[in-house]
């Protein structure tokens, strides 16, 4: 996620952000270390009125939740519960302190992905992390669309109002960046180590120069004009 949640040195994951949920603030700081260790973002929450708040707020920014089943306030099966009434369909993995297997049928009738059992191996947990990645990707994101314009992942091919759209490489992939944080303000920064991986030094304008290309084919006469530029801040492809 970028804003409101602190990136934490050099993701080459791309920006998988991970809510965790869980009371106990050692188990948190754990979990939370270890994952930031493998690239993931985290954000720990550890109660649940705070949980049902953040997690729907947060909605899109989130990719995956570990969810704590015993939390003081509102506890695991109701939040699962509520946050998918309200849509939330993002992976969730359930941690359960027992290994008790109405629980996990609970859990998992009620809209959980997967589950592990406390005490885990972190190795079990990050591959169980990564098969719910791996799964929701195959399931929705072949195709990311933002009003009119639309990105084909699999033919790589590009569109603006149903006319192709060119893109060399690099274009492409500021295009990409921008559609999956559609309204958010990217900072230079941001979009240089997402880009760039930086290979580039910050004070170079690249980025100005790669966003002025894709404009001018992303903005025929006519449509809307997207990609704006924010004084001071960076650049957004539409407003919130
Ligand atoms: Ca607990």
């Amino acid at each position: 996620m970028l804003g409101g949640v602190a990136l934490v040195g050099q993701i080459d994951r791309g920006d998988v952000h991970i809510v965790i949920v869980e009371d106990d603030p050692r188990i948190a700081a754990f979990l939370s270390k270890g994952l930031r260790a493998e690239g993931y973002v985290t954000t720990v929450l550890h109660d649940g009125q705070q949980a049902m708040r953040e997690v729907v707020r947060l909605g899109d920014d989130v990719d995956l939740v570990l969810l704590d089943l015993g939390l003081p306030k509102i506890d695991g099966h109701e939040l699962l519960q509520t946050w998918r009434q309200r849509k939330f369909e993002k992976p969730v993995i359930l941690l359960t302190a027992r290994d008790d297997i109405r629980e996990k049928v609970r859990g998992l009738d009620g809209g959980a992905n997967d589950y592990v059992t406390k005490p885990f191996h972190f190795s079990e947990l990050l591959a169980r992390i990564r098969a719910a990645l791996r799964s929701k990707d195959q399931a929705a994101s072949t195709l990311l669309e933002v009003e009119d314009l639309r990105l084909d992942l699999v033919t790589k091919i590009a569109y603006r109002a149903d006319r192709r759209v060119e893109l060399a490489p690099r274009e492409w992939a500021l295009l990409e960046l921008f559609m999956r944080h559609p309204r958010q303000v990217l900072s230079r920064t941001q979009i240089l180590s997402h880009v760039w991986d930086y290979s580039f030094d910050p004070g170079s304008n690249v980025v100005d120069v790669y966003v002025g290309y894709l404009r001018k084919k992303i903005n025929r006469p006519g449509l809307k004009p997207m990609l704006q530029t924010v004084r001071g801040a960076g650049y957004r492809l539409i407003q919130p």
